[in-house]
């Protein structure tokens, strides 16, 4: 089974102990989250056919949903857009040719633990092992985060290696989710990026803001608004139902904070694959003040096949969807190529 629980305290890096002497509330949140596919198919009233399945998808790659994400999930609706993309499935045991372990052959464009630099002038850390929730589309589902959850010691060697490259301007925080790191240990790293004098830009991936609205909280809000770097938060919203009041105003903090809001989803069957989905969710992200920006297709992950949309399907989807709205809401579709220099546009 693949575990990657924010339950769990990591104890190996700098970037990963817990502050367990002064929890914060969305730390509670993290550690009080659904963890079991018993007790998923219970708070959300499915019909116990859906167990055996889920226990299946389970073995594969935990569950793991804490509740305020569950709350904007309907009771009884197996089909809900969110519910899909958290419930486990006994399809996530096939693995049709093409889908494997690391489909952007990361293994590949990792110089040292826990960084990867696969594009010109920037490189992505992973800043936290863990994630507040567990996508079943996840591209990272196999990543070997025991392998890339570097000592203080080894964190030394990324950072040199930003250092010794003058034409990095950029750091991704990835993960898992960056934002599952605590905030001490964030405004550390970052008051080690912002030390380098040509590094410009801290692009924060994450989803957190979305499942657990209230990491957004004044710890997070301290460090990130005192930065010197340009700040991007890159949110990870598929469906327009993912976005309510509580979101909203996650977002309106992070902005109040000078962060620029850009989102990224991915085009998932039964998720959004239609043009009324895709068109509610730009219309709800540019509400809460994101813009969208990349529509992926799916990266071919083995345990996920059962998401895709194919090549034609996705184009056709994204022609209508340029009738329904106003060029600055259409997010570009594009693949991720391993080897390729920039993601390629479909
Ligand atoms: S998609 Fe993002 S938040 Fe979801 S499991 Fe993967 S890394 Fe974590």
């Amino acid at each position: 089974m693949i575990t990657r629980s924010p339950a769990k305290v990591q104890t190996t890096g700098p970037l990963l102990a817990s502050d367990a002497a002064d929890k914060a509330r969305w730390q509670r949140q993290l550690s009080q989250a659904i963890r079991s596919p018993e007790a998923l198919c219970r708070r959300l009233e499915l019909d116990p056919a859906w167990l055996p399945g889920a226990a299946q998808g389970h073995a594969l790659f935990e569950v793991c949903v804490p509740e305020a994400y569950l709350s904007r999930i309907v009771p009884g609706a197996p089909q809900d857009p969110l519910l899909r993309q958290v419930l486990p499935l006994a399809a996530e045991g096939e693995t049709p040719d093409g889908f494997v372990n690391d489909p952007l052959s990361e293994a590949a464009h990792t110089p040292r633990q826990g960084l990867i630099h696969k594009y010109a002038g920037r490189v992505l850390l992973i800043a936290s092992p863990t994630c507040a929730i567990n996508c079943r589309y996840c591209f990272r589902r196999h990543f070997p985060y025991d392998a890339n959850a570097p000592s203080r010691a080894q964190w030394q060697q990324s950072l040199d290696y930003l250092r010794d490259d003058p034409s990095l301007h950029e750091a991704i925080l990835s993960g898992g989710d960056p934002l599952a790191a605590s905030d001490r240990q964030l405004a550390w790293l970052v008051g080690e990026l912002e030390a380098i004098p040509h590094l410009k830009r801290l692009r924060i991936h994450t989803r957190l803001p979305v499942v657990i609205p209230e990491r957004i909280d004044a710890a997070l809000l301290d460090w990130l608004a005192a930065s010197r770097l340009q700040k991007v938060v890159v949110l990870h919203i598929n469906h327009a139902n993912e976005i309510d009041d509580a979101v909203m105003a996650a977002c309106a903090r992070l902005k109040a904070a000078g962060v620029t809001l850009l989102n990224q989803s991915v085009l998932l069957r039964g998720v959004n694959d239609s043009v009324d989905d895709l068109a509610a969710l730009s219309e709800r992200l540019f509400e809460a003040g994101v813009l969208p920006y990349y529509l992926h297709v799916l990266d071919p992950v083995a345990g996920a096949a059962h998401f895709d949309v194919p090549d034609g399907e996705a184009r056709a989807l994204v022609a209508e969807l340029r009738k329904s709205l106003p060029g600055f809401l259409m997010p570009r579709l594009v693949r991720e190529v391993p080897g390729e220099a920039s993601k390629t546009p479909l």
